[in-house]
């Protein structure tokens, strides 16, 4: 195995060897497009490196040296110059890049190779001494900061004040010789923070630099982006070594960045900015306002139409939007990189669609370029457009959404507001990969700088936080913690604004939202709208193809409405607890403190013709499809006052002399039901046993309403489940309770009732003798809530804010278990009582009833081991749909 690559030797699919960007550049090697030769480095060899160094032995992986020195030789030839040669030098540029894009948070070194003679030479030969040391402080500049980690703000500081010395706001009115002098300076700066004089050998510049990327993998910031990004910790990074081709060589060079569409809206259409006389790293870093590509066509027609040539090429070979930089040398076009575009989840679909249109992919194909979390993102509210609004300023629209939150100024303010519950919208000149943690707490994202292509619009928009980016009429002055508006209004540090990355727009104050067009179309609005349109093709064709039912949970009528329309197939879960708050919580504290018999029947009694009510109002939402009812779940001191409140009233009472009775006896009560473990106490099939009445009630009402829909011409489908069973024998003696009340309650009305009686399996015990509970059972539910707590051992409200950060950090979950499922442990678990249940019912109903029904990944396992179906919230109903027309596509 080598440990190096040439460009024209690997293809886009090596992303595991040769990492994104260096599997692209030999896919456009071997293309026949303009690309700087090359190498790459492959990813193993900084595992290797990086594992050296681990084990305390550090050094390189044996025969590196030899291959890089081999591999440098034939770029020389290829090149006809040497690295950093005195009279002609050859200049590389040393470029990270991982198997997955991590925008901005590794490191590349340009110009590598200058030195204090080569510059003379570069100089000489291009017969522009500006140019050579633009190129040479750029080095300087950049080395020191990445390799020698200098602090980059002492370079950016002298590079301001060199500006300020010539009274101007543009790098490209520094002249040779303003140029020549903050080298000088550069040169200092590296001394003095570092010790050490810059090292003037090219080939020792390249070594570092090579180790630096390497280094640059294990940073605190790469490591918080890949948590972020749920990448992998041991990918590593490779790295390319390529020829410079300079775009700071004069007005007829420049750089740019481009996408083959729009990565915001997805329109049809090349989008990018371009700048002249400048390096690749000046155009995200926005040091000057950037330009169209409409406008780069004006200013250099060649170079533009054989980007655009190139551009549809790449876009019909990778049958996808890509995202391109470039470079113009004197007229000539160079290309950078390319890879698969991220894009916003709008621009996800309408690509897809139009892609379809195109005949350049299949429906299939379309399904499966989108995701559930981008479908969950569009239907994130907007802003409301009847709604008042003072617009302070337009810039950008680079990552969509609708954000409202104080501005703040700095990362650490925005970890700081948000860590105590505050909404904040990060506001800077432009962001660095240092604002990373703030753009993770930040609601949104608001620069004054920059294009759709600056690290705040890439971060962002991979993130899914709302961005403004560029909006440049407004001066962002983060010292003072404010910004202005051109004319006149100052926004101060915690003023409230609110900023609409769909449209770009900046407003003053909090602006209300409203439902997105995508959950109006789901409402079933007739839209004329674009996007609405796509969304609809793609979920029809999801549809189509999945075999998993998704229900959803609501336990009210207006819930299981909106669920329906949103194409939920029933009610999986219809919680009855809510329905005893409220005005009724009298009625259950009655039959808490009842001292007989009489006295419970009474308080039952009272409320069974609420609860009757209750659920013919939902059977008639759902008519004709099925809704499971889960008899009463918790336990009952939560319907009951607190017990410390309730001790400190009765105390401060009778300290006044005031006895208040039913404050009293109802502390005897609340005491009595006290538990150190509620979620292991009494509670679910364990309460039905205590007080059957409970029960008793809720069945019959359940029955009953089935009887009134019928009488009124309906198609009710009621379930009923019992919730928390661990044995059979549980589940029977309920189970005979509760078909004597339907069977009443059918000889009573003269109807035929067919209510199927099933269980929860949410307990390790049920899902490991689910066999046996099948035999009482019509239906399984997995409560994977209650499954991962009790089969984890910890209860989700204590644990995910004590030590689950620690555990993240251990890598011993990289996601939540309560977020999305642990298809390991708890899957595991449902996979065996589903097989169980199975054996002793072949055609057992299956479903899930956790919040994970609507979690892409796990929807993808339940699908995977069989289920029958998922039942989730209404708004994730449409994101389970789609996720199981996913899981059946892509095993196709
Ligand atoms: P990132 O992954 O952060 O985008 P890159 O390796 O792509 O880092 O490089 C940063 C910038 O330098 C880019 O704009 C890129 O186009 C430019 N660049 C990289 N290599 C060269 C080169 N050989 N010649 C000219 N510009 C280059
Ligand atoms: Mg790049
Ligand atoms: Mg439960």
């Amino acid at each position: 195995m080598a440990w190096v690559y040439e460009f024209s030797e690997g293809n886009k699919d090596q992303k595991d060897l040769l990492g994104g960007k260096g599997a692209n550049l030999a896919e456009m090697t071997t293309l026949g497009l303009p690309v700087p030769p090359g190498f790459t480095i492959s990813t193993e060899t900084c595992r290797a490196y990086l594992a050296l160094k681990e084990s305390g032995e550090g050094g390189e992986p044996e025969g590196l040296a030899e291959e890089v020195t081999d591999h440098l030789g034939r770029l020389e030839a290829a090149m006809d110059k040497r690295l950093g040669d005195a009279d002609d030098p050859l200049l590389v540029s040393v470029r990270s890049g991982a198997k997955f894009s991590m925008p901005g948070m590794m490191e590349t070194v340009l110009n590598v190779g200058l030195n204090d003679t080569s510059v003379g030479g570069l100089a000489a030969r291009s017969e522009d001494e500006r140019f050579a040391q633009d190129s040479y402080r750029r080095l300087l500049q950049m080395f020191g900061g990445t390799v020698l980690h200098v602090d980059s703000e002492l370079f950016s500081d002298a590079l301001d004040e060199a500006k300020k010395a010539k009274g101007t706001e543009s790098d490209l009115d520094l002249d040779a010789d303003d140029l020549r002098g903050l080298v000088e300076t550069f040169k200092q700066i590296i001394k003095s923070e570092t010790g050490r004089d810059f090292p003037q050998d090219p080939r020792e510049q390249m070594d570092l630099a090579i180790r630096a990327v390497f280094d640059s993998w294990n940073t605190d910031r790469a490591r918080l982006y890949r948590r972020q990004e749920r990448i992998p910790e041991d990918l590593g990074t490779a790295v390319n070594v390529q020829a410079m081709v300079f775009g700071n060589f004069g007005m007829d060079s420049g750089s740019g960045v481009a996408f083959t569409r729009d990565p915001a809206s997805g329109a049809q259409g090349e989008y990018g900015d371009y700048l002249q006389n400048a390096q690749g790293e000046d155009v995200v870093a926005g040091i000057r306002n950037t330009v169209s590509l409409a406008d780069m066509a004006e200013i250099d027609r060649r170079s533009h139409d054989d980007l655009m040539t190139i551009m549809s090429r790449l876009e019909r070979h990778y049958r996808d939007m890509c995202d391109i930089e470039f470079t113009v040398e004197r007229g000539k076009l160079w290309m950078l990189q390319t890879r698969v575009g991220k894009r916003t989840p709008e621009a996800a679909f309408r690509i897809a669609v139009h892609m379809v249109d195109e005949g350049l992919i299949q429906m299939d194909e379309a399904v499966l370029r989108v995701t559930g979390d981008q479908l969950a993102q569009l239907m994130f509210p907007r802003f409301d457009e009847k709604a008042e609004r003072t617009l302070l300023a337009k810039g950008m629209n680079a990552s969509p959404g609708a954000a409202v939150g104080k501005a703040v100024f700095d990362s650490d303010t925005a970890v700081e507001w948000a860590e105590r519950g505050e909404d904040v919208i990060l506001v800077r000149k432009e962001t660095n990969p240092d604002d990373l943690r703030g753009m993770v707490a930040a609601r949104g994202i608001l620069t004054s700088r920059g294009g759709k292509t600056s690290h705040a619009a890439v971060v962002a928009r991979g993130m899914g936080r709302t961005c403004v980016c560029g909006a440049e009429s407004l001066d962002v002055d983060t010292k003072a913690k404010q910004f202005r508006v051109r004319d006149g209004e100052t926004i101060a540090e915690g003023d409230v604004i609110s900023i609409d990355g769909t449209t770009g727009e900046v407003f003053q104050g909090a602006v209300p939202v409203a439902d997105s067009v995508v959950v109006r179309h789901f409402e079933g609005e007739k839209l004329d709208d674009d996007l609405a349109h796509a969304v609809a093709r793609i979920m029809a064709h999801a549809d189509g193809a999945r075999r998993l039912r998704v229900r959803t949970n609501a336990d009210t009528p207006e819930d299981a409405a909106r669920a329906r329309r949103f194409g939920a197939q029933g009610i999986g879960l219809c919680r009855t607890e809510h329905m005893f708050l409220g005005e009724r919580r009298e009625l259950v504290e009655k039959l808490i403190v009842a001292e007989d018999e009489s006295g419970v029947e009474a308080a039952l009694a009272e409320l069974l013709p609420l609860q009757r009510q209750d659920f013919t109002e939902i059977l008639e939402a759902m008519d004709g499809l099925p809704v499971t009812i889960r008899l009463l779940d918790p336990p009952l001191h939560e319907f009951l006052p607190d017990l410390t409140e309730l001790s400190v009233e009765v105390a401060l009472a009778e300290e006044r002399g005031q006895v208040d009775e039913r404050a009293a006896s109802l502390l005897t009560h609340v005491r009595r039901l006290h538990e150190q473990n509620p979620m292991l106490g009494l509670r679910g099939v364990r309460l039905g046993i205590q007080i059957p009445g409970l029960f008793t009630m809720q069945a019959r009402a359940i029955a009953e309403a089935a009887a009134d829909r019928m009488e009124a011409h309906g198609t009710p489908l009621p379930e009923i489940m019992v919730p928390l069973v661990a044995s059979v024998r549980e589940l029977e003696i309920v189970r005979h309770v509760l078909e004597e009340q339907v069977a009443e309650v059918e000889e009573q009305r003269g109807v035929k009732l067919d209510i199927a009686i099933g269980t929860m399996i949410e307990l390790p015990r049920a899902a490991f003798l689910a066999d046996r509970i099948a035999k009482e059972a019509d239906f399984f539910s997995f409560g994977t809530n209650d499954l991962t707590q009790m089969g984890w051992g910890f209860s989700r409200d204590d644990v995910e804010s004590s030590f689950f950060s620690r555990y993240f950090e251990h890598g011993i979950f990289d996601v939540s278990p309560f977020e999305s499922l642990d298809q390991l442990g708890v899957g595991g678990m449902v996979e065996m009582g589903t097989k169980k249940g199975r054996k002793t019912k072949p055609e057992l109903k299956v479903g899930v009833c956790g919040e994970h029904g609507g979690d892409p990944r796990s929807v993808h396992f339940f699908d995977d081991i069989g289920l029958n179906y998922v039942s989730c919230s209404p708004f994730r109903v449409p994101v389970a749909r789609l996720e199981a027309g996913r899981s059946v596509l892509d095993k196709r």
